[in-house]
Order: structure tokens, then sequence, then C-alpha cells
């Protein structure tokens, strides 16, 4: 999407271990109206899917689910970060390696809101590695809801997530796929 890789082109800050900082505008102050663009884009590359869940994980991930499932009608919910092992049993619940922070950590939802009627799109900011996306993508299944697609702002390509996941036959639809990124260079889309 031109307008958004022009954005990152512009605001977007490359940082050293491969960390693309987008605080400006994406993960810390967010641009809303922007937003509505990229979420009008999930919309249109998702009609007709009959979407009736949006799940992103907290904490980044919540800004442009919350417009995308705006855009299509239907509530968001987002899985929480716990750091209790022991989870009674109404909530589903898997484990998410972060990028950013390193170690692993439990994710939640309630089973209240995710369930076997649910028709789910899974939104991010970002899909690295996949291990977000591939948690997100275990409560889905776990709960016997089924999985529709992807919903991803900026994808890093030279990460393996991406790929991982449509070879498994995972719809994943990324807004702006970064081919290369250096602090010398910047960044290069696919
Ligand atoms: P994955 O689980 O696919 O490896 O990474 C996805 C998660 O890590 C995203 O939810 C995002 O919060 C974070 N992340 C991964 N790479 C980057 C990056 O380059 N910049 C920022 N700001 N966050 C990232």
């Amino acid at each position: 999407m031109q307008l958004l890789e022009d954005r990152i082109r512009r605001d977007g800050i490359v940082r050293e271990g491969g960390v693309l900082k987008v605080d400006s505008f994406l993960n810390h102050q967010m641009d809303i109206p922007l937003f509505e663009q990229l979420a009008a884009e999930f919309a249109r590359l998702y009609d007709g899917c009959g979407i009736n869940k949006v799940l992103t994980i907290e904490a980044s991930g919540i800004g442009i689910a919350c417009i995308t499932a705006q855009k299509l009608g239907c509530p968001l919910v987002f899985a929480k970060k716990s750091k209790t092992k022991n989870i009674a049993g109404e909530v589903w619940t898997s484990q998410v390696e972060s990028f950013t922070h390193g170690g692993i950590y439990d994710i939640i939802v309630s089973k209240d809101f995710l369930g076997p009627e649910d028709r789910v799109l899974l939104v991010d900011d970002f899909l690295a590695n996949g291990a977000a996306l591939t948690g997100l993508i275990q409560l889905v299944r776990d709960a016997g809801a089924t999985l529709i697609g992807a919903g991803i702002v900026i994808e890093k390509a030279f990460q393996p997530g991406g790929e991982a996941l449509r070879s498994q036959g995972v719809r994943v639809e990324s807004l702006a796929r970064i081919r290369a990124m250096s602090v010398e260079n910047g960044v290069e889309f696919c």
C-alpha cells in the first residue's frame, strides 16, 4: 500500500537488531486517519468472508484492530498477556515467544468471547517470526472457531513468519512488506 510505504520511509527508524521503530504513527502515537485507511483496506480485502470477530494481542495491535473491527461491523477481542501459569478453565490459552522483548509468555482469551460460531480475522501491527500469530491461531483452533485469515500492517518478509504461515494455508494479507532493511540503507519494500 503506497501510502503506508511512503509513511514508513518518511517516519520509520531502523534500529540495530532488525527492529523498525514506527512509534510516531503506529506503535506509540497512533495516526487515526491513517488507521482508517489501513482498516478500510483490510475490510476490502476480506469483504464477503463473513468475519464476525477480530482478534489481536495486547498491546500494540489493539489500535488498528479496533478500527478494523469498526469497518467490519464486529467486535474486537484482544488476547491478554498473562504471567499466571495456573489459569482457570474458563479461558483459552497458548504461548508466545516475544520478538521484541525476548522470553515466552502466555496469552489468554475468555471462552465467553471466542467459540465455534466465530469467523475470525487476526490483526496485528507487525509480522516477523510469526510467533504472535501462531499463538493466536492456536487459540482460534482450540476454540473451534474458523480462521479466515490475518491482516498485518507491516510484514518483515526477510523473517520467516509470513512464508511459514502461508505455506500452512493461512491467508496472510500484509499492507507493507519489507524485503530488507538496515541502519545505513533504510527500508526496501518487496
Ligand atoms: P513475531 O511474533 O511475528 O515474531 O513478531 C510480531 C510481534 O513483535 C508484533 O506484535 C510486534 O509487536 C513485534 N515486532 C516484531 N518486529 C518488530 C519491529 O521491527 N518493530 C516493532 N516496533 N515491533 C516488532
